[in-house]
């Protein structure tokens, strides 16, 4: 990455991109695994190498005009990993410290998820390098607006639909279908989810990423012969999706003993009240400063003596130093990343099962791609509808992966990238190579 940027025409010093010094980050993790994998496939070489690598990378100049009068050029990315199951699909994030190499990571990252939850779709990521955190709410519309001109001729409902990641969200996404649209002269829904649901949102988002996370904890239990009203839980993180998680876990009979965020974490063998941690959590923007048990750290939590563990707040938690310690019998990853790569065989040794978060995570885009469908057809299904097929979806999901890892005798993680891998490769065979 050059260490200057042109944002306000003289060249300014801007962070460079975190190092992990000597600890592999969650991408060259996430590549580990594809490897490991794609050995086991016995994948071609020359499939091999075009899966390794972006089919297309665009980045793009945006200059607008700051509420100082001053002008300002910005750079967006977007990348396409590859579309071969379909049109692409990915989050766009904005973030003043986001690289090319990062994006492109979290492309193919996308295309594994989507081949493993059977989402007809390829995959995809964008990015603006900026910080929303300097930037008016008229600042943010011009990029937004500017951005999506610029990739007027990448996205589109058959060729890449984006949707909010990092920094992004509904406003975000209304703003890109609105330009998208002047430009298209008709108004185009389906160029991108997450949208409000006044214009074209669907219902049950929102909760979808929880929800799956959710389903995977009850397919994987039953796998282990373990019903929800004999285990306890402990959640890490408690944003949209811990929360989330918690509170449907408790709703299905289990109990609820740990819980943190970033201020910390609370303990209670006796079950928490999840609704009154939500409503606190909307009251205080955090759990701080609250009482549902016995007050205790992240790390603490982790090693907690308990049966499921959902580490949903972000990546790297588990890692080789504290992976000897996990008591749990199973993890559910609700976040991207939250296990390194060199914790996987210790957590295998010691048999816990882990429902990685290429699956695990996989409702919020299952809830995107129904999103799409519903702008398509044109007619949108009501919640027990959202959720009955998202269910299915997951639990299907889930039951390719256990066969696959059972198959070739391995863990959930990498049978759900061999799951994938293979079909992607599959798919990509039987199109064949044009030119
Ligand atoms: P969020 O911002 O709503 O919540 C994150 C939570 O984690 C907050 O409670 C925060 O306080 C907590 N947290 C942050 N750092 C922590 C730390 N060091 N220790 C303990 N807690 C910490 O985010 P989210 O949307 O819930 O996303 C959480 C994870 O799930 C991320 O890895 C994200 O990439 C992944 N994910 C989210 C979705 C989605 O639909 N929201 C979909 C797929 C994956």
């Amino acid at each position: 990455m050059s260490d200057k940027d042109i944002t306000n025409g003289t060249p300014t010093y801007v962070e460079p991109a975190p190092v992990h010094h000597g600890e592999p980050n969650p991408f060259e993790s996430m590549m580990a695994r594809f490897d490991k994998a794609a050995e086991i496939l016995n994948l071609e070489k020359g499939v091999y190498e075009y899966l390794q690598k972006p089919v297309k990378q665009v980045i793009v100049s945006i200059p607008i005009q700051m509420d100082n009068g001053e002008i300002k050029v910005f750079e967006g990315y977007r990348v396409i990993h590859d579309n071969i199951l379909g049109p692409s699909k990915g989050g766009i994030r904005y973030a003043p410290d986001v690289t090319l190499d990062e994006v492109k990571a979290l492309a193919s990252w996308m295309t594994w998820k989507c081949a493993v939850a059977n989402i007809p779709f390829g995959g995809a990521k964008g990015a603006v390098k900026c910080d929303p955190s300097v930037l008016s709410k008229v600042e943010l519309e011009k990029i937004t607006r500017r951005y999506t001109a610029n990739m007027f001729s990448v996205f589109g409902p058959d060729m890449d639909i984006p949707a909010p990641d990092m920094n992004t969200n509904e406003q975000t996404m209304a703003w890109i279908m609105d330009t998208y649209s002047m430009h298209a002269q008709r108004t185009e829904t389906a160029v991108v989810t997450g949208k409000p649901l006044i214009i074209g949102g669907s219902l049950g988002r929102v909760e979808a990423t929880g929800r799956g996370v959710m389903i995977s904890t009850l397919e994987a239990l039953k796998k282990l012969g373990l019903e929800p009203y004999d285990v306890n839980v402990v959640v890490q993180g408690f944003g949209n999706v811990g929360s989330i998680t918690a509170r449907l876990l408790k709703e299905q009979g289990c109990k609820i003993t740990g819980i943190s965020d970033i201020s910390g974490g609370y303990y209670n063998k006796k079950g928490i009240d999840v609704d009154a941690a939500i409503d606190h959590c909307k009251k205080n923007k955090s759990l701080k400063n609250s009482n549902f048990g016995e007050k205790i750290t992240n790390e603490e939590l982790l090693e907690l003596e308990c049966d499921v563990l959902a580490p949903c707040a972000k990546e790297d938690q588990i890692d080789k130093d504290n992976a000897p310690n996990i008591k749990a019998k199973l993890i559910i990853e609700g976040a991207n990343g939250p296990t390194s790569a060199d914790a996987d065989d210790i957590l295998k040794e010691k048999g816990i099962m882990v429902v990685p978060d290429i699956l695990a995570n996989a409702g919020g885009v299952t809830v995107s791609y129904f999103e799409w469908v519903q702008n398509r057809l044109g007619y949108y299904w009501d919640i027990d509808d959202v959720n009955r097929r998202h269910d299915r979806m997951m639990s299907e999901a889930f039951e390719n992966v256990y066969e696959t890892a059972s198959k070739y005798r391995t863990t959930l993680r990498l049978g759900a990238y061999i799951f994938a891998i293979d079909k992607v490769a599959k798919t990509l065979v039987l199109r064949g190579i044009y030119g």
